[in-house]
């Protein structure tokens, strides 16, 4: 049995749990221990794979409920000499979506964390239900270690009020917690506290835009390290154009769907949460594929790219006024660490607010690994690529919080 004290990363989705075993004291380059995904959990035919740093295994039986899918992961695991009951686990980190205002940083599990949890159902019916099941199913197979949850909402808790609020009737909002939450907020701390050390610049000192451009994506604008402004919203639905959701949109064209199409509010909802974006659009959800689409000529791809860089610059825009002084632009993700074309045309023609681009930093001509700069070096503002690490900065999170229990 290995002495390291590691921690497991749970992610449980709606149809899938993801997770990984790690050294949260590791290098964020390192792999981690064990990775793992539980698939299509309810359908005809599951997928289960598990990697470790020697060996990979997998099951392809249908997997009838997310207990059947982790327990199996689990027995997987300890034939492949890593069982999660073997290992010196120091704490599960939870990725849960919605925190609401109730959990504004990671907090221990107990049962009546758990109660919390399932009032915010209501916030998150998307999300949240599917993470509480991962919790209650890893709490019962791994009764001994310390269960830590890790919001996506957390880091934005700190929004101004001026932020954090729409224009509605006051009491609807306050009945429904009706508000701007923000998501990815994981990935938007973890990747904007290395942006001071890459400027030299103390973090209180640092005014900077995070970019998470993944399937998901969501801008953030931050100053001295705290968050004051986000794209996403009530519901990971709002801001920027992804992979198969609108992002913002004019709230009429809902109403307009319900009364010309008559379309019911979960038609509706799966229409723009799932069937939208650059899927939408363009028929393919999927950068790599949009690419190619729009290298053979195909019109509504070209289109899909178009709107997607309009709006991500549209709020890169409206960050830098409500920031006043800009320092630096960090891109992340999927999307923003792999994409060249993203990154060039998202910043082109802003040499007049002091962005440039170095085209031989962007193409990673060096085949730098991990953070690097991409802008030239008479830019005022610094543009940067940082890998995130969601799961590391959840095993961090739960770790340290394991550790003062
Ligand atoms: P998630 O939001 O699911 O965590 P990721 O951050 O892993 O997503 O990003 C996934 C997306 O990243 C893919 O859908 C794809 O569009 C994009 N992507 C991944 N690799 C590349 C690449 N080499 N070039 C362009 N886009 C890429």
């Amino acid at each position: 049995m290995s002495d390291t004290p590691y921690v497991l990363v749970l992610n449980s989705g709606s149809s899938s749990i993801k997770f990984q075993v790690l050294d949260p004291a590791a290098d964020a380059a390192q792999d981690p221990f064990v990775s793992g995904i539980v698939e299509r959990i309810g359908e005809s035919s599951g997928h289960i794979a598990i990697k470790t740093e020697t060996s990979k295994m997998e099951d392809s039986r249908p997997i009838l409920s997310h207990s059947v899918g982790l327990e199996r992961a689990f027995g997987m695991m300890t034939l492949l000499g890593v069982g999660p009951q073997d290992l010196n686990l120091a704490a599960v980190g939870h990725r849960v979506v919605h925190g609401g205002a109730t959990f504004t940083e990671p907090v221990v599990i107990d049962d009546t964390v758990i109660s919390k949890l399932k009032g915010l159902i209501p916030l998150a019916p998307l999300h949240n239900p599917a993470n509480i099941d991962g919790i209650e199913n890893a709490r019962a197979l791994l009764e001994h270690v310390p269960h830590v949850a890790v919001f996506d909402t957390a880091f934005f808790s700190t929004l101004p009020e001026d932020a954090a609020n729409y224009a509605i009737d006051r009491e609807v909002a306050k009945k429904y917690d009706i508000r701007r939450y923000g998501f990815h907020g994981t990935s938007h701390h973890y990747v904007s506290d290395k942006v001071p050390g890459l400027l030299g610049k103390p973090a209180e000192d640092v005014n900077q835009i995070t970019l998470h451009l993944g399937n998901g994506a969501s801008a953030a604008a931050i100053r001295g390290g705290e968050a004051v402004d986000t794209s996403m919203g009530l519901t990971p639905l709002a801001g920027l154009v992804m992979g198969t959701r609108s992002g913002d949109i004019d709230p009429g064209i809902i109403f307009h769907l319900e009364r010309s199409a008559n379309m019911k509010v979960d038609e509706i909802d799966t229409l723009l949460n799932r069937n939208s974006g650059l899927k939408g659009v363009s028929g393919v959800n999927d950068f790599r594929e949009l690419k190619e689409l729009i290298e053979s000529g195909d019109e509504n791809a070209n289109l899909a790219y178009g709107v997607y860089i309009h709006q991500l610059r549209r709020f890169i825009g409206s960050y830098m006024l409500i920031l006043g002084r800009l320092d630096a632009i960090t891109f992340t993700a999927g999307v923003g660490e792999n994409s060249v074309n993203v990154r060039r045309d998202a910043m082109a023609n802003l040499e007049n607010f002091g962005i440039k681009i170095d085209e031989a930093r962007n193409n990673n001509e060096d085949g730098i690994e991990g953070a690097r700069e991409i802008s030239t070096d008479d830019s005022t503002v610094k543009v940067f690529v940082v890998p995130t690490n969601e799961e590391l900065a959840i095993a961090r999170q739960a770790k340290a919080l394991a550790d003062e229990e």
